[in-house]
């Protein structure tokens, strides 16, 4: 078994979370457990403290990525790492309770491919992020009928080998997690529980942060935008066409003369704000073909630090496992 954790500036919650993985996985003592800690450039103290425990425990792994990527290529970088027959994911900061693994695992066992974390009650989140994350599941959910992106789940979950092979073939720069680990199919089954509160500092994802998330989540499985796009400038042109016709008629049959400068600037700013609206649309996507043409890496290790080894700049053997 694997255990991945992104970590970001979570120095304050490390001890209380190894505390607490730690007699989880001592109690699962059928299982040979590995933790696998991503420190996605932090800018506190967490790759000290990660070391500190690396050190004391040979089931540590501490790798410290080159600066920050964001938590959806920080797991990446902890799923090329692992090769056990079970991973799982779970955030640094005790929201997803690690006692709940056990659970995971066993409904896995039953054969499931990939277990997930399903809350029904949201601690300690506004109503506003409540309110927007239940849009984006519907829209999602309308907007990709092949593939059903369970709600209320974060990236908590039990894969087993061939999923978490499955994910990693998918090699994309704009990388929403929740959306790939969807795509991949085979049978999956949740788990409720409650989502804590964070236990300590605060969430690394303000409300900008979560839009851009979700137009990334939005266009990374669909292409449906660029229709909407389509569908409106055929909408304006057919109420612009049915407006002139309007117009005609009134000034030949009743000899209107047609009032100019308020329709004429409310037509021109509709449609200026419709044409922009479109370009800023394709501009989504020019962008993603762009990011993806590049090919950059999806990250850079910096480190990788185990008991056995203490300190090691990532060996020939290291990077060929990260890819
Ligand atoms: N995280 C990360 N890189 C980032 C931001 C967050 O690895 O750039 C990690 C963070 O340390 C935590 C997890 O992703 O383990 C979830 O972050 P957070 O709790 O802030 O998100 P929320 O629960 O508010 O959605
Ligand atoms: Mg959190």
């Amino acid at each position: 078994m694997s255990v991945v954790i992104p970590v970001f500036n979570e120095a304050e919650v490390l001890t209380e979370l190894w505390r607490r993985i730690k007699a989880v996985i001592d109690g699962a003592g059928e299982y040979a457990f590995r933790v696998v800690f991503v420190d996605d450039g932090s800018r506190d103290c967490t790759f000290g403290e990660l070391e500190r425990l690396a050190s004391r425990d040979s089931r540590i792994t501490a790798i410290k990525l080159s600066r920050n990527f964001g938590k959806e290529a920080a797991m990446t970088a902890g799923l090329d790492f692992v090769d056990s027959d079970w991973t799982v994911i779970i955030d640094a900061d005790l929201q997803d309770p690690p006692e709940l693994m056990v659970k995971m695992l066993a409904k896995a066992a039953q054969g499931h491919d990939v277990v997930f974390a399903r809350r029904h009650v949201r601690h300690g989140e506004t109503w506003q992020k409540k309110f927007f994350a239940h849009l984006f599941y519907r829209l999602m959910g309308a907007l990709n009928p092949s593939f059903s992106l369970p709600a209320d789940t974060g990236d908590y979950r039990v894969m087993s080998r061939r999923a978490v092979e499955a994910v990693l073939k998918l090699r994309e720069t704009h990388r929403f997690m929740k959306g790939i680990f969807a795509w991949i199919g085979y049978p999956s089954a949740e788990v409720l529980y409650d989502r804590e509160p964070r236990h300590e500092g605060k969430s690394k994802f303000n409300f900008l942060k979560l839009l851009n998330h979700a137009i990334d989540g939005i266009t990374s499985f669909s292409t449906a935008p660029l229709r909407i796009a389509t569908y409106l400038g055929l909408l304006v042109s057919f109420a612009a066409f049915l407006y002139g016709s309007l117009i005609v008629i009134q000034t030949l049959l009743y000899g209107n003369p047609v009032a100019g400068f308020p329709t004429l600037i409310t037509s021109v700013l509709f449609i200026g704000g419709v044409q922009l609206l479109c370009l800023g649309i394709i501009g989504e996507y020019v962008g993603r073909i762009y990011g993806e043409t590049k090919q950059r890496p999806l990250y850079l290790v910096e480190r990788v630090v185990r008991k056995e080894s203490d300190t090691e700049t990532p060996s020939a053997q290291a990077v060929a496992a990260l890819k």
